[in-house]
């Protein structure tokens, strides 16, 4: 079994402690990985804080010329990275899955390394100059959630280091392997110190979150633990980005020609099995064709084979985690006992593994929490409803607002209503399309700040205003 370490000023650390990272497709140990605390947790932070000055003060092109480095590096391992996303956390090799992600990665620290922040002017002339600088926040903690985790270990950590800040990055305790091997992967590459990872759970996070020679986290995971990493960053008055969760709803306008969206509607909703922030979470559709779309969808739907993602006719995998499997079950048991109709799934399969089928839930109403509360898992609730006004009056009544979508034969006409949508992605006739050049980020519970492009970028630097008179 390949043994895994955390790495700290460019060295590997392995400590006595370790806790094991089983398969959840079958159960079996992938390997027992090392326990990280908040002792190693405060070297890796002095480690980040040292090599601050001299990562900082390289001129642009050299970092850039890192990243692309890193991104060649990280090519050459993307089966690795790819096997190992799909035995820690489940998802497919095939389809939008295990592979997407390495590639994405790979795609995302070139993009990354392609950007650039100029000095912006904002007067020159006879009375004096002012000159609008971007400075790296300092030293960064991360902290990564399981569902897709070496894709936003790769979102926090490259615009990071690309404006010349140093980094601490503590993964899920679910997923930490893909993200001890890419943070070694990096070192190959990379000062001692810039990149530093180490393991742990809500310990080593509050540590994080409260760490006085911290500058800025960014953070994704759930909304709960969001809020209390903004409260715990108070007092040291952190910069933030916070990537929470969501609660995405979809709209198909009446009359739509369901058939050639299904594919595209069943990525929406069940892309990792529906453990995705940004997947369609609530499907609205029009009385007059509400029976046909839930009968044609669900056909579409039972046909897609499920299964230990490292077989490669399997389209989608288990649940990273019990909890996550057992939070699914109970929302679809609930929705049924208030009397919604599960069109196909909702029936735990016997034997090893976290799965739980594919699951259409029909006559699901605002109440249920199937609707209410974020399922992340692969249950679909389908609401009826008779005017549009009143379903985007209902897709906007939660507190969340990551993406959103409008499905229709009129592009333009969907891209309308989609714009009504309270959220930070709006999509029309498809849902949860990501592009490296297009900010990311949520409204309302949904979080604070962007990721991507250079508003991303800009989250990890502060202004200095340089006003010069003459
Ligand atoms: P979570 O909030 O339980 O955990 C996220 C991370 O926070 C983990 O690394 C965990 O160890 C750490 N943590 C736990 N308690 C902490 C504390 N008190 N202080 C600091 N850190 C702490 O989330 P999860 O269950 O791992 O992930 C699922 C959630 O993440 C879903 O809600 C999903 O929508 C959300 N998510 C959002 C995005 C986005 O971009 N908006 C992307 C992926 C996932």
């Amino acid at each position: 079994m390949q043994t895994y370490s955390l790495t700290i000023d460019g060295k590997a650390v392995s400590p006595d402690q370790t806790f094991e990272i089983r398969n959840p497709a079958d159960g079996t140990l992938v390997a027992s990985c090392p326990q990280g605390s908040v002792e190693l947790l405060d070297q890796a932070v002095k480690a980040a804080r040292r090599a601050f000055p001299a990562w900082s003060a390289l001129p642009d092109a050299a970092r850039v010329a890192k990243l692309n480095e890193v991104a060649t590096v990280l090519q050459q391992h993307a089966g690795e990275l790819a096997t190992l996303v799909t035995r820690e956390q489940g998802k497919a090799q095939s389809g939008p899955g295990a592979n997407l992600e390495a590639g994405g990665c790979v795609a995302w620290t070139r993009v990354t390394a392609s950007l650039a922040l100029p000095e912006e002017t904002i007067q020159d002339d006879a009375k004096g100059s002012i000159v609008v600088r971007r400075k790296p926040v300092g030293v960064v903690g991360s902290i990564t959630p399981w569902n897709w985790p070496l894709m936003i270990a790769t979102w926090h950590i490259m615009p990071a280091v690309r404006v010349g800040c140093t980094i601490v990055i503590k993964p899920s305790p679910y997923t930490p392997l893909s993200t001890l091997r890419l943070v070694e992967l990096m070192n190959t590459v990379l000062p001692p110190g810039v990149v530093n990872v180490v393991t742990g759970d809500a310990e080593v996070g509050t540590r994080m979150v409260t760490h006085p020679d911290i500058n800025k986290i960014v953070f994704t995971g759930s909304v709960k633990t969001g809020k209390s990493v903004m409260a715990g960053a108070s007092d040291t008055l952190k910069r933030l980005t916070l990537e929470l969760g969501g609660n995405d709803a979809g709209i198909v306008l009446p009359g739509t020609a369901i058939e050639p969206l299904l594919e595209k509607l069943f990525w929406g909703c069940f892309i990792n099995g529906g453990q995705t922030c940004a997947a369609l979470k609530r499907l609205y559709v029009h009385e007059s064709q509400y029976e046909d779309v839930v009968a044609k969808f669900a056909e579409f739907v039972s046909k897609i084979p499920v299964g230990d993602g490292m077989d490669p006719k399997n389209l989608v995998g288990p649940l990273t985690n019990e909890m996550q499997r057992d939070k699914v079950g109970s929302y679809v048991d609930e929705a049924r006992a208030k009397g919604a109709r599960v069109v196909t799934g909702g029936v735990r399969p016997a034997g090893p593994g976290f799965f739980y089928p594919l699951t259409v839930v029909a006559d699901a109403t605002d109440d249920m929490l199937l609707v209410k509360e974020e399922q992340f898992g692969p249950a679909i609730p389908i609401l009826k409803y008779r005017t549009v006004e009143e379903a985007l009056t209902r897709a906007n009544s939660l507190d969340v607002g990551l993406g959103g979508s409008v499905w229709g034969n009129d592009s333009a006409e969907a891209a309308n209503l989609a714009s009504r949508l309270e959220c930070g992605t709006a999509w029309v006739n498809q849902h949860g399309g990501l592009h490296p050049m297009a900010p990311f980020g949520g409204v309302k519970s949904s979080g604070i700040g962007v990721e991507f492009n250079v508003d991303g970028l800009k989250e990890y630097t502060t202004i200095q205003v340089v006003n010069v008179a003459r």
